[in-house]
């Protein structure tokens, strides 16, 4: 069986006493009325990973960063690598979100980079692939993904693959409101699942793909009922511990 995960990017919101306070409102849903089967994820600022940590049941709730730098440790201003995410009580990290894409210039060559050193500290990347809307209209879709990828995931060794769980959010659907349909979510699923069997094989058939753009309890339902969305990362209505707890039952 797939794990079933739901995770959610809190982006630049909350002050650190508001993250706290929706981290602790979170878990008391998720504790008491949760569906088990699924894999709860939050990923806070920085700021708050330390004590987000703190405020949860580790049993039950994961704490993701939402980027990390490409090198160990040095002069590098301003950046937070994986080994101080891991040390600072981090599970997951979000990877090549498309805001961290189109306005902090993140490559799939630097991504590549940093999946390894995701991978290499412990912690499970969320890596996220999707398109624009004018690569859609231009009908390049498929291209666009199978090269976000093929380019960050196909030199990974299968033990480090079996490890990535990935999100599939079309850029357009980001914040817009403008879901994609749930069809048009099985058939890019479908065809990142088939890139990736026909590198990895039955290993593919492991991998969780979330799909994310204006996901929310009105709509989760139908979108995790197909075959290859095994879950959602969640914008918006990750914010509200309610809507997020609605969109995590909606399995
Ligand atoms: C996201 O930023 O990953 C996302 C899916 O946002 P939203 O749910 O707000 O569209």
């Amino acid at each position: 069986m797939r794990k079933k995960i739901v995770a959610g990017n809190w982006k630049m919101n909350t002050t650190f006493q508001e993250g706290i306070d929706l981290a602790i409102e979170i878990n008391n849903l998720v504790v008491e009325k949760a569906h088990k089967e699924v894999i709860v994820v939050v990923a806070p600022p920085f700021t708050h990973i330390s004590e987000v940590n703190k405020a949860v049941d580790n049993d039950r709730i994961f704490v993701a960063g939402q980027n990390c730098a490409t090198e160990n440790s040095g002069a590098y201003t301003g950046e937070v690598s994986a080994e101080m995410l891991w040390s600072a009580g981090a599970d997951f990290v979000i990877l090549g979100h498309s805001e961290r894409r189109s306005y902090y210039g993140e490559t799939n060559e630097k991504l590549k980079v940093k999946v390894t050193k995701a991978l290499e500290f412990n912690l499970t990347p969320i890596y996220c692939v999707g398109e624009v809307l004018e690569e859609r209209e231009a009908n390049k879709h498929f291209e666009v993904i199978k090269e976000q990828i093929e380019s960050v995931l196909f030199d990974l060794a299968e033990a480090d693959f079996e490890k990535v769980v990935i999100a599939y959010e079309p850029v357009w659907a980001i914040g817009t409101g403008k879901t994609a349909s749930p069809e048009q979510a099985q058939e890019i699923h479908k065809y990142i699942r088939t890139l990736l069997t026909s590198k990895f094989g039955d290993a593919a058939k492991k991998t969780s793909i979330l799909y994310g753009g204006s996901c929310k309890p009105s709509n989760a339902k139908e979108l995790f009922a197909n075959a290859d969305v095994d879950g959602g990362l969640i914008g918006g209505a990750a914010l509200s511990a309610n809507d997020f707890l609605a969109i995590i039952n909606a399995f």
